[in-house]
């Protein structure tokens, strides 16, 4: 039901449905101050599912970036955030949690519009964005250092101080979710920084940066500019005024980061994606196993970096748990997000969709069998958005690009192995383990199987939960550093020796001399 004027049958303006929330300024925010693209330029943000336009948000340059950067930098310098007390700092962030469960349903309805997923998937999101703020509320109100064990008559201290101005740069799959898990440890620390939304998905970055302020966040802290990462992006990579960039996105802009941020030595953190194999041995739980691989790869029409895009089955359960999976995949209900009853969205873009589209033709070339989907919607509703049909191969061989490519999209594909020496080794065909899973009912081999798989984390017997307490990142080419949990917090702090010496007396070796 629309409350506007769009003719039945055609898809309605999101932004006027009942429940739709109102969209954050459209503004970028450097130094407390809220103003537009220093050019004046202006970029379109439009709802992957129907094509609507949300926003004309602010197309920043490179200047307007390095503007941000300079606030970020006298924040740090001369600014009270990082030498405000921890408890403080925690009171500020447990407030900032207290706002996202105020507006959660705001919060998710831009996030629904501005993604395309589903409305319970970002009120799911939003809840555990207040739970990463409260989480490192409580780090910081518990961070230690240490005293190391030195001759008496000296102190030695080892101490935790913030790295200092971070630029931050994130995906459009989780804005928020990716944006909270680099904000709340970063201000935890006592770091200042400047944000760079994805331009396809500024809205609930833009948000939590006005709430940050509303808050009571000194000015400077927090910066936000939106605009291209070509750009602003590149910009704030190679500003010397930026002391470590953290990055999630994919391999290829990941890498020109780290290649930039090289030139003047510096920190990266990055978390680029996995192609992420999910084992299921012949004695697992078949209902199970189906019920996880389905969630591993449709969920959010698989733009997650974990996504569970590659099922190696063992051979003896192949049929039988595939049989359960085309069976469940046909009966996946794509729709719009705001929508009761939708269970998966368009994918991102026009330019994604291309792309996701020609991984289908690259498997089918490399040898798989298109078993369901494939093909867009023929509903008319879904003409304007950028819907592709769940899609599921079979065959595919072990060695080729689809193998060991992400594919970032709502596409399944099934292998088989013979044993667990082989299931090891087609899963270790890729260096960007990020995500793996193993479907056993024994314990110790899903075990055994889990400690050799080379990724940064492993689930036995489900798929996608994580912990705000436990480390998020990747092996080899999926990242470097971790997110969440103590490491997470981690990133964003230097280590300082402290020495003191309590008896002080003159150096010998190059004192007055006889
Ligand atoms: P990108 O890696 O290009 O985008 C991620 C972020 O980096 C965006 O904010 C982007 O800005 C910014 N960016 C782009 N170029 C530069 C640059 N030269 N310097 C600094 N920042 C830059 O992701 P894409 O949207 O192009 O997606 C490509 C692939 O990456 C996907 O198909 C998927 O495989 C993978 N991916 C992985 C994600 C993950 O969670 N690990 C998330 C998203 C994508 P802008 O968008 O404004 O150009």
């Amino acid at each position: 039901m629309t409350t506007d004027s769009t003719p039945a049958g055609a898809p309605p303006d999101p932004t006027r449905l009942p429940g739709a929330p109102t969209l954050p300024e459209a503004a970028l925010h450097v130094a407390g101050t809220r103003r537009p693209a220093a050019a004046g330029a202006t970029r379109p943000v439009v709802d992957p599912a129907t094509g609507h336009l949300l926003m004309e948000a602010p197309e920043a340059d490179a200047a307007d970036a390095r503007a941000a950067v300079a606030a970020a930098r006298a924040a740090f310098d001369d600014g009270p955030w990082p030498r405000t007390s921890v408890q403080d700092r925690a009171r500020l962030l447990e407030r900032v949690a207290d706002a996202i469960e105020r507006d959660r349903d705001a919060l998710a309805w831009l996030e629904t519009l501005d993604t395309g997923k589903t409305l319970g998937e970002s009120r799911d999101d939003m809840e555990q964005i207040a739970q990463v703020f409260r989480y490192y509320a409580a780090e910081a109100r518990t961070m230690r250092g240490e005293v190391n064990p030195v001759p008496s008559g000296a102190v030695s201290l080892t101490v935790h101080q913030p790295v200092g101005v971070v630029a931050m740069i994130t995906p459009w799959n989780y804005p928020l979710l990716q944006a909270s898990w680099k904000i709340a440890p970063a201000l935890a620390a006592g770091c200042t920084f400047v944000l760079k939304p994805s331009e396809l998905t500024p809205l609930t970055t833009l948000r939590i940066v006005e709430m940050l302020e509303e808050a009571g966040l000194p000015d400077g802290v927090a910066n936000l500019v939106t605009g291209a990462g070509g750009t602003v992006g590149a910009a704030l990579t190679e500003d010397p005024r930026v002391d470590l960039v953290s990055f999630t996105g994919g391999i290829v802009t990941g890498r020109a980061i780290a290649a930039t941020a090289a030139r003047n030595v510096t920190r990266v953190a990055l978390e680029l994606g996995g192609k992420n194999p999910n084992v299921v041995l012949e004695d697992a739980d078949l209902d199970l196993a189906a019920d996880h691989a389905l969630n591993a790869v449709f969920f959010h029409a698989g733009q997650v970096c974990s996504a569970g895009s590659r099922l190696l089955v063992h051979e003896a359960a192949h049929d039988a748990l595939l049989e359960r999976l085309l069976e469940r995949t046909r009966r996946i209900r794509l729709g719009f997000g705001w929508e009761d009853g939708t269970q998966m969205g368009p994918v991102i873009s026009p330019e994604h969709l291309a792309k996701v589209e020609g991984y289908v033709a690259l498997a089918q070339e490399e040898g798989a069998t298109l078993r369901v989907g494939g093909g867009r919607p023929t509903d008319p509703r879904f003409a304007g958005g950028t819907f592709l049909e769940p899609t599921v191969l079979t065959g595919l061989p072990h060695e080729g690009r689809v193998a060991s490519e992400e594919i970032f999209g709502p596409v399944l594909t099934v292998e088989t192995f013979r044993d667990d020496d082989e299931a090891h080794a087609f899963a270790s065909s890729t260096r960007s383990g990020l995500a793996a899973g193993v479907f056993s009912r024994d314990a110790a081999r899903a075990m055994r199987l889990a400690k050799r798989l080379r990724f940064g984390t492993v689930w036995i017997n489900d798929f996608h939960p994580y912990y705000p307490e436990a480390p998020w990142g990747g092996f080899g080419e999926s990242g470097i550093g971790r997110e969440l949990g103590r490491e997470g917090l981690a990133e964003y702090q230097e280590t300082q020796h402290l020495y003191w010496n309590l008896e002080p007396a003159g150096a010998d070796w190059f004192g007055p001399q006889d």
